[in-house]
């Protein structure tokens, strides 16, 4: 059994501390690492997805969901550049009793965090070194500090430095595309529903819509395409009067939305390609750094809650000797999936942009997006890896 076994967690995003979270209830001893001074979220939203919230809510966070979480419900549509329909975003065929929650990114790392034991999480402490013999893995922090554990899990994002661990370094892909997006409060749209996600598909760009914390605040992204060579950037500050202007003539809700816009940030996508492997002795990848992906299938943080729920299940069941096999277990199970994602995600952008030479073929996928939502929301990550 995993009686002892220490775990170090490089990076407290919202991998690594739902990791931490899956990890101390399963009764692995977890320390947390996280390079900047103090946690924190930029001021956007995020979509969770029943294959994350049912795990959510087996830790406990059911209530705080609910409470902090914009419910999505039956009304979400996909629509025209007009606003007439292409086709419903149905979630109770397949949400089920555990729905679809837009979140307040910030609101959702501080119920990760506040849950936590006390000094689970160190700030301030930047990895710079890693290497691993047979006794353990060691990290060495920038502010002079070291640690020894059991396994290491790298949770540090899209520009991971601990990836280079495992593989060669892959470089990002650009996708041609920025998105502008922000908050905006929802009493300032009386018009709007504060329970749907909305999604307007246009030729080359596509607009959405989703309420947060408690339908107080609504979260939008204004994905565009752009010739000029961006930096991969997630909190640079946007024009909105040129976000406006190229949204100009869609959806009077769409503009009448963009008219209380004043700074929104400003957002360089990128993705990588799937890379061959995760895992390298001790030490593991999750969330971004094992799989950074497109958002446009609103899967990168539900996929690093799977990471984390599959991690703690395989390392429960660890001992010092087997965390190796333990850690590719994990990766066995969890690539496949993964890498569907991740460049289903390329296929769904080009669907919102309206990339089809037939466009009816394009609406007839739409409509059928149901097969899609059911494969992703379905899944229980902890059933999968009990029937291996
Ligand atoms: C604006 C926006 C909207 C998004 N919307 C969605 C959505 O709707 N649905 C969805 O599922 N996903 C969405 N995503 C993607 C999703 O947020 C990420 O895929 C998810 O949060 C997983 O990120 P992560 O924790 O792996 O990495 P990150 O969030 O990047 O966290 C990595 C952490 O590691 C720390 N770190 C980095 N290097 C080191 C080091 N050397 N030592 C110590 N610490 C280090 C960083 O400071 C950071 O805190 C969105 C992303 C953005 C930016």
């Amino acid at each position: 059994m995993s009686e002892g076994l220490k775990v170090a967690i490089v990076g407290g995003g919202i991998c690594g501390l739902a990791t931490a979270n899956a990890m101390v209830g399963r009764g692995l001893q977890v320390t947390v690492f996280e390079k900047a001074s103090e946690l924190g979220e930029v001021g956007a939203g995020v979509l969770i997805t029943p294959n994350s919230v049912r795990h959510l809510d087996r830790m406990g966070f059911g209530a705080k969901l609910d409470e902090m979480g914009g419910r999505i419900t039956d009304g979400s549509t996909y629509r025209r550049t007009d606003g007439s329909v292409v086709g419903p975003i149905k979630v109770s065929d397949t949400a089920g009793e555990y729905g679809v929650y837009g979140m307040h990114r910030a609101d959702l790392l501080d119920m990760l965090a506040a849950n936590l034991p006390e000094g689970t999480v160190r700030t301030g402490h930047e990895c710079v070194e890693f290497s691993q013999d047979a006794d353990g893995a060691h990290l060495v922090f920038e502010n002079g500090e070291q640690f020894v554990a059991d396994a290491v899990i790298a949770a540090d994002g899209i520009h991971s430095r601990l990836q280079r661990e495992v593989v060669e370094p892959v470089q990002p892909v650009f996708s041609g595309m920025v998105a502008y997006r922000g908050l905006v409060p929802a009493d300032q749209l009386p018009n709007w529903r504060r329970d749907v996600h909305l999604v307007w598909m246009g030729e080359g760009k596509h607009f959405m819509v989703f309420p947060v914390r408690g339908g107080k605040l609504f979260n939008f992204v204004g994905f565009l395409p752009t010739d000029q060579a961006t930096e991969e950037s997630w909190s640079g500050l946007g024009d909105a009067h040129a976000l406006a202007e190229a949204f100009e003539g869609w959806d009077p809700l769409v503009c009448d939305l963009l008219a209380h816009v004043q700074r929104p940030f400003w957002w360089g996508l990128f993705d990588r390609e799937p890379i061959s492997h995760w895992t390298s002795g001790r030490l593991a990848l999750a969330g971004d750094a094992a799989h950074a992906m497109l958002p446009h299938l609103g899967q990168g943080a539900n996929q690093s809650v799977e990471d984390g729920v599959a991690l703690a299940a395989v390392l429960a069941k660890a001992e010092r000797s087997t965390v190796a096999a333990a850690l590719e277990s994990y990766a066995d199970l969890r690539r496949p999936r993964a890498v569907k994602v991740q460049l289903g995600a390329r296929e769904n952008g080009r669907r919102y942009d309206s990339q089809y030479a037939n466009i009816s073929m394009r609406d007839k996928e739409i409509a059928d997006a149901g097969t899609l939502r059911s494969w992703l929301y379905d899944y229980d990550v902890e059933c999968d890896l009990a029937l291996r």
